[in-house]
């Protein structure tokens, strides 16, 4: 994973960053209707198709992560005590970051947690 944060969250950000990003080209293929007129026409074609894309790809990551979060272990946090939902074996918090895992061979504090979890 590319961010230190609860893969939930990243996926969300990922979300965000591809929203934002076809809305960019959008904007910058309507602008170059203004700028080259009829020519820029063509192009304001081809940047609405990308930022379509762009925006089918935010749906789809935001789809992902809510079918994930569905899957996802809730639980109470050992380090701030909040309640918060991990993907996988191993994951952040989604308040405090702090690594949490089911795996007992991977936890540095192992106690009965787990088996509740
Ligand atoms: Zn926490």
């Amino acid at each position: 994973m590319f961010f230190k944060s609860a893969k939930i969250n990243e996926f969300r950000l990922w979300g965000l960053v591809f929203t934002l990003v076809g809305m960019g080209i959008m904007i910058l293929g309507t602008a170059g209707i203004v700028l080259w007129g009829q020519a820029g026409k063509i192009i304001a074609g081809i940047f609405m198709v990308f930022g379509m894309i762009s925006l089918l790809i935010s749906v789809a990551v935001y789809f992902w992560a809510g079918m994930m979060s569905t899957s996802a272990t809730m639980l109470q946090c050992p380090e701030c005590g909040r309640q918060t939902k991990m993907l996988g074996k191993t994951d952040r918090c989604m308040f405090c970051r702090t690594i949490l895992t089911l795996d007992p061979s991977q936890a540095t504090d192992l106690n009965a947690e787990e088996a509740k979890a």
